[in-house]
């Protein structure tokens, strides 16, 4: 149920209680009625196939008005164009609309009550009466658009809708079925979400909120980007009663105590984010020499890091026996790795392929408290009872009731997050290298 119901955020027919049936069942009574014939004649026997015959005695004039309408490509490109750029356009604004405080209490926290998605989760009656009609009007364009053009078809019209439901239901499935190898054809990934870019919309709130073709997401990614990691929106409104966590510093924690003791020296490779940076920057400071292959992310740390740390470029992938592995990292890359390297990603998702002759450690992530009943899996990429650390720092944060935000470039105390998630009972995952030997 959304959590502060508003205007139509219930079914209107919610008040008529047990007598509901009689609203909601009406429009299928044809199909009922028919569906219960049809059973009825099997059982019975009672109308025999001499029926077929007479079914192919229409008059022929109207067979083929019929005919030409079920199936008019102009009605199918038409449809697949509208969808492609005005539907999914305007749905991926609606979508953010819905994440609005305005509109997010009283109709979208609804579908974010199912933590863990299923293909139920897309389906009508889970979504507020308001917020149904909405995706109905936006769904429903494209066909009355062919209706007034005259131009509409059968098939066209039962494909889209059929397509509507398949992709939506396919990004609640909470398992991903499409292949690594997908990524051969790059642009494919502007074009079609997976059951993961959805869920990261559900793990991680204010991201992916693209229909079915994540361009949206891509173009708008850079005024993301200007938005600073939240730091703008944070400024921006100076009395919000709820606090913005990011969970990097727990992240930085998590990483630091990812790296064994007695480590001299690792390779980092990946997007140079806030988390990247933070944990390159204390790495170095415990005299752990951090090497970076490219140019630029060297030139990007070493103005970071200042006369402070041991920072080093160095192409010789082969080295190191540890990496830690960002977004960027390339699968060309990943191979140069020696055998039995271990990987540490500091992203939000894994690499996408991993070597059978490597180790992998987890995205940062603790393991739930013990007393926590009922959560099993919360990423798809996550091991049961485990948990991301944005999350995890989120609950630890309004359980210690701290007033700060995390967001922005800046990071928190991450000795003071550490301990934190410790005494409330999340635990440090084990080193793969170290349990598989
Ligand atoms: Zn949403
Ligand atoms: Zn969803």
């Amino acid at each position: 149920m959304a959590s502060k119901p508003g205007i139509l955020t219930d079914w209107p027919w919610k008040p008529l209680g047990s007598f509901k049936p009689l609203v909601i069942e009406q429009p299928k009574a044809p199909t009922g009625l028919w569906t219960r014939l049809s059973n009825l004649t099997k059982l019975t026997g009672m109308i025999k196939y001499c029926s077929m015959q007479s079914c192919f005695t229409w008059p022929t004039n109207t067979f083929q008005e019929l005919h030409t309408q079920i199936w008019r490509t102009d009605s199918a490109i038409l449809i697949m164009l509208l969808h492609a750029g005005p539907v999914d356009f305007l749905y991926y604004w609606l979508h953010r609309a819905l994440h609005h405080n305005y509109l997010y209490s009283p109709y979208h926290s609804h579908h974010y009550s199912s933590i863990v998605t299923e293909p139920i989760s897309s389906l009508p009656l889970v979504h507020p009466f308001a917020e149904l009609i909405a995706y109905y009007v936006l769904f429903m364009t494209p066909v009355l658009i062919t209706v007034l053009t005259g131009t509409a078809s059968i098939i066209a019209t039962a494909g889209y809708i059929t397509f509507v439901d398949f992709m939506n239901s396919m990004g609640h499935c909470n398992f991903e079925l499409i292949p690594n190898r997908v990524s051969i054809f790059p642009p494919l990934k502007y074009l079609m979400y997976t059951p993961s870019y959805h869920s990261l919309h559900h793990t991680q709130f204010r991201t992916n909120y693209s229909l079915f073709m994540p361009i949206y997401d891509y173009i708008t990614c850079m005024s993301e980007e200007l938005n600073k990691y939240g730091e703008v929106y944070a400024r921006k409104h100076p009395k919000l009663k709820v606090k913005l966590v990011d969970g990097s510093s727990l992240a930085v924690a998590v990483l630091l105590n990812n790296i064994s003791k007695g480590t001299t020296q690792l390779l980092l490779r990946g997007k140079l984010t806030k988390v990247a940076v933070a944990v390159a920057f204390a790495l170095s400071r415990k005299g752990i020499q951090v090497s970076v292959p490219r140019e630029d992310e060297y030139e990007k740390l070493d103005k970071s890091f200042g006369s402070e740390g041991k920072l080093v470029m160095s192409k010789s992938y082969s080295s190191y026996k540890i990496w830690l592995a960002g977004h960027e990292l390339t699968e060309k890359e990943q191979q140069k790795a020696a055998k039995g390297t271990l990987f540490t990603p500091f992203s939000q998702f894994p690499p996408k392929r991993m070597r059978k002759d490597c180790f992998y450690h987890t995205t940062p992530a603790m393991e739930i408290p013990r007393a926590l009943e009922n959560v099993d899996s919360c990423e798809n990429w996550l091991p049961r009872r485990v948990m991301s650390v944005s999350r995890i720092a989120r609950i630890v944060h309004g359980l210690e009731g701290w007033e700060e935000h995390e967001c922005g470039s800046t990071i928190s105390n991450i000795d003071k997050v550490w301990e934190a998630s410790l005494k409330h009972g999340s635990e440090p995952l084990r080193i793969p290298a170290l349990s598989k030997s």
